[in-house]
């Protein structure tokens, strides 16, 4: 047999909170992993499937602390793959949706390190879905488009006026780190055109026990986050398809969330 002394590193969505969302795929790379990487919005019970003798290392930020370099975290990831190790890079929801999955993969490509990519369920896909919000509902909508409400340091951010226009064509918004600015994002679709009536969520640590999850409309839901105290992780969700939310009840949406399992042996 042949044996790959170079290692390998395996890029795992880890979704976007309850274990039970991990993928089979991502199980295994778990249990095969001697590093494992990970980034703060992954689940502490997600690393109940990482093998004892692997070496763990957090390297995620949580609000605005200093988190690791992503230079670093790239140079680490290819010094332990060209150590032997079998490196897990584990990120909370896909790797590749705000993940920096890409430039990750990008970094193991130039130095010649093998590596696979286990996809994982997305946050603003799986949060809205679990509180009765189907993204795409074709009563309602044509597609759905995912916005960072974050912008780099550096660049413009999403140009709102611009997806106001698109969202009134029947394009859902589902808005990544968006909560913070939630006031500026939301003003700025109303200025774009967007309909104040327009419906409008809020998902807190969606698929935990701790979700809280928050139906309004463009015009109040600012106030309602504010109100409510509801801080990241959150997804903001601006479409008609928030009606199929218990039929568009504006408040608390209740759904209970489903009782653990045992752990998958
Ligand atoms: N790769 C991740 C997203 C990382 S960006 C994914 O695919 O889901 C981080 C943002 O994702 C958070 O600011 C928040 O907007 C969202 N997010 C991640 N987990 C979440 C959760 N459990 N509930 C609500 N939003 C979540």
């Amino acid at each position: 047999m042949t044996h790959d002394r170079r290692g390998h590193v395996t890029l795992v969505g880890a979704g976007p909170g309850d274990p039970e969302l991990l993928t089979l795929r991502a199980i295994r790379a778990l249990r095969q992993a001697t590093v494992v990487l990970v980034d703060d919005l992954v689940a502490a019970g997600v690393l109940r499937y990482v093998r004892q003798s692997a070496r763990i290392v957090h390297c995620g930020k949580r609000g605005g602390a200093v988190s690791t370099q992503q230079g670093f975290i790239e140079a680490m990831l290819v010094a332990e793959a060209l150590r032997g190790e079998r490196v897990v890079r584990l990120k909370g929801g896909d790797p590749c949706v705000f993940g920096r999955g890409g430039e990750e993969v990008a970094a193991l490509r130039a130095a010649g390190v093998p590596h696979t990519v286990v996809p994982g369920i997305t946050a603003g896909i799986a949060a809205p879905a679990e509180a009765g919000i189907p993204v795409t509902d074709r009563r309602w909508a044509q597609g759905v488009l995912l916005v960072t409400g974050h912008a780099q340091p550096g660049h413009a951010g999403p140009d709102w006026a611009q997806l106001a226009q698109t969202a009134r064509g029947g394009i859902t918004l589902v808005i990544y780190m968006g909560v913070t600015h939630c006031a500026d994002i939301t003003a700025a679709l109303l200025a774009g055109g967007l309909a104040g009536a327009t419906p409008a969520a809020v998902l807190q640590n969606g698929c935990t026990p701790h979700s809280r999850r928050h139906v309004a409309t463009l015009r109040t839901l600012a106030g309602e986050v504010q109100r409510l105290g509801i801080g990241s992780p959150a997804i903001l969700v601006i479409g008609d398809v928030v009606r199929a939310a218990e039929a568009m009840q504006e408040g608390e949406i209740s759904v209970a969330h489903p009782k653990p399992l045992a752990a998958i042996a």
